[in-house]
């Protein structure tokens, strides 16, 4: 899960997940009394003996807690509640299911129209596309159904089940009852369009930011004056940086180590905000990270730092997210809101997992054993070591001759869908079924997945056709892109209740995408003879797990500390989260590296331009680690096929329906330990 390359396919439609717009709420101080609330329970009780009381309780309080002065008076209120509550759950939920389906399928198929011109390689821009793409038709949608109380009907009927009742219930649910939970999750809060927007806003310029965060690596050299990257390498931090550093594992030459040690230290500047306010996104002034001196027109000079500009927008992006959190009274803080309703899974639970991993005993044998293959101590930055990927027995070039020649254009790709299918073990009938759902572009950018939300819609895959057709690297990610449209198509066709498709969350979905993309080589017919690729890739993923899973935790201890101290200035925020990267550093890392208060793992970008998202890319890992090692010996094209058509439920139940155990670290740390023990007894041989 390099990027975030899939683009839901509907914004509103995974308001589950992503916080909806409102406007003339601004006061959503607590309006029905509690008396009030009690008589309108005792009256719906009286009025429905038979009904479930406590459902009854919950659907009341909740929609008390929506309710705001505008929607009208306590007393009417309690009217509107006895007189929209309805015994007939299962006609309600259909006419929900049935409306919402044309709604957002619609609104969704029209958006993405909108945006075509800027997604799809089809002529030339014209100003007002960008207009065009930028509107949304699901803008208005959440104001609306608040408005005309559509919303509070929902939640009257449709009460909320907590996660802990979803994982525990999940299992047992029907159909039907499973549609009713996921309609309860709906319309989750009541942040006023002002509010929204705002945040937007403030996200938007935070994005931009980080995209504008270049270094012209041409400028940057050792204690002596030296240079050693190339005149036109301009990097991202922090990702640009990050892969050029790996990329030097390839050079086990001097001058390999020394590009890691300066990209290192740059790192570092960064996160500390020492690094020189004109060596961002700006050419020609040069600068030595390692003991930070400034050159303007070859000579040194005095230089402004960065003042803590990184720590000013992620607060800036805390206090917009917090002005949210008292209208969103299921999930009251952004942390709920990232972890409880977006991952469905909780804060504690993500961390337990993630502590258990980082304090597995084989990870000091994964650093021991790196450290044999580098032949020198570990150095902090060697948490991106790249050196598990075995180099294909096939040759690049020999892969692309074959994908240039069977895909010359998009529509050559999107006829051969159904044979890709066939070839991944589909029968032929049910490969050409699913692949009418999904047609083909040209993009413009990078490669993307748009699924579609309404049954009589399509899915587009979309990847970059040169003119000279598909290379193999384009190949590869329109297998990932692909991955994303049968799933799409599969868990939007063949789920019977609307509220039911889809699945439970984008780490989910990328984990999914993944299980497609490294199946490409059988797809084009080539047979890896490299017996340790498998035992490689194992570990390749397993300290790729490691590295991100340290990561996940500075973020999400940032917002902890955000939390607990709301007023904090940009520089006091800077101080704690190199204190939080050193205390996981320190904790879980340290004692492999020999290398103590490293505060590297502060410096993803994530944590400005996606903030509270970095946990999803580990917990992706580890769903894509237990599906491989559940579909090991299983007719693939079968399982997947059964797998993709669970639905949405809790993370922890659909793993129990696709795998037969909830999401675990147990079997990865398991497997890598089996992988570890075998080498060092092939060692000691
Ligand atoms: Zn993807």
């Amino acid at each position: 899960m390099k990027n975030i390359c899939l683009i839901l396919p509907v914004l509103f439609f995974s308001c589950r997940q992503i916080e909806i717009k409102i406007n003339n709420t601004d006061n959503m101080e607590k309006y029905i009394p509690a008396a009030v609330i009690n008589e309108t329970v005792k009256e719906l009780e009286a009025k429905f003996p038979l009904a479930d009381r406590e459902l009854i309780r919950r659907g009341v309080t909740l929609t008390g807690d929506f309710w705001i002065a505008g929607d009208g008076s306590p007393e009417e209120f309690k009217t509107f509640c006895i007189s929209n509550y309805s015994q007939d759950k299962k006609t309600l939920s259909d006419r929900f299911a049935k409306n919402m389906e044309t709604v957002f399928g619609h609104f969704s198929q029209v958006g993405r129209e909108m945006q075509f011109p800027i997604h799809v390689e089809n002529g030339d821009l014209i100003p007002i596309d960008e207009i065009f793409a930028s509107w949304s038709p699901f803008a208005h949608v959440n104001d609306d159904w608040f408005g005309n109380k559509l919303a509070m009907i929902l939640h009257l009927n449709f009460p909320y089940y907590s996660l802990d009742e979803r994982n525990a219930k999940g299992l047992q649910w029907t159909e039907d009852e499973n549609a009713a939970v996921n309609l309860g999750l709906y319309f989750a809060s009541r942040t006023p369009g002002k509010l929204q927007q705002q945040a937007e806003e403030i996200a938007t310029r935070a994005e931009l930011y980080i995209s504008n965060y270049n270094i012209y690596m041409n400028n940057i050299v050792d204690e002596q004056g030296k240079r050693y990257f190339p005149e036109d390498m301009r990097l991202i931090s922090h990702w640009g940086l990050r892969d050029e550093l790996k990329s030097n594992y390839n050079d086990r030459t001097e001058t390999g180590l020394t590009k890691q040690k300066l990209i290192y230290d740059l790192m570092i500047r960064i996160i500390n905000q020492e690094i020189p306010r004109e060596l961002i996104n700006v050419k020609g002034n040069d600068y030595c990270p390692t003991n930070s001196k400034f050159f303007r027109d070859g000579s040194e000079t005095t230089f402004e730092r960065e003042k803590d500009v990184r720590y000013a927008f992620l607060l800036e992006l805390f206090k917009s997210a917090k002005a949210s959190d008292k209208y969103s009274p299921l999930y009251p803080d952004a942390i709920k809101r990232a972890f409880d309703q977006s991952l469905e899974m909780t804060f504690e639970e993500v961390e337990t997992m993630f502590t258990a991993f980082l304090s597995a005993p084989v990870n000091e044998k994964i650093g021991e054993l790196i450290g044999r293959r580098l032949r020198r101590p570990l150095q902090a930055y060697d948490i991106w070591y790249d050196g598990f990927k075995t180099r294909s027995s096939i040759s690049e070039e020999d892969l692309s001759a074959k994908t240039l020649k069977q895909f010359p254009d998009a529509k050559a790709l999107e006829k051969q869908l159904p044979h890709i299918l066939q070839l991944l073990g589909y029968g032929k009938e049910r490969a050409e079924k699913i692949c009418q759902y999904i047609a083909v572009d040209a993009a413009r950018g990078s490669g993307h997945a748009m699924g579609a939300a309404m049954k009589s819609d399509i899915s587009r895959l979309r990847v970059r056709v040169p003119e000279t057709g598909l290379n193999y690297n384009g190949f590869n990610v329109a297998m990932h892109e692909f991955g994303h449209n049968v799933e799409q198509t599969v868990s939007l066709y063949d789920v019977g209740n609307y509220l039911n498709s889809g699945i439970p969350n984008t780490a989910f979905t990328e984990a999914l995408a993944f299980l497609f993309q490294k199946r490409d080589l059988d797809v084009l017919g080539f047979r890896e003879n490299n017996p340790d690729k498998a035992r490689m890739a194992i570990l390749d993923n397993y300290w790729n797990a490691f590295e991100i899973m340290g990561v996940a935790l500075v973020d999400m201890y940032a917002w902890k500390w955000m939390y607990a101290n709301p007023d904090a200035k940009p520089e006091e925020l800077k101080t704690a989260i190199i204190n939080i990267a050193k205390d996981v550093w320190n904790k879980y890392y340290a004692s492999i590296f020999d290398v103590a208060d490293s505060p590297i793992l502060a410096v993803y970008s994530h944590m400005i331009s996606y903030p509270l998202y970095l946990a999803a890319y580990p917990i992706g890992h580890l769903i894509e680690f237990q599906l491989e090692q559940h579909l090991e010996g299983k007719n693939f094209a079968e399982e997947i096929d059964r797998i993709f058509r669970i639905g949405h439920c809790s993370p922890n139940v659909w793993m129990t329906k696709a795998t037969g155990a909830k999401l675990s670290v147990e079997p990865f740390i398991k497997a890598a330990t089996d992988v570890i023990n075998d080498i060092n007894t092939q060692i000691d041989d």
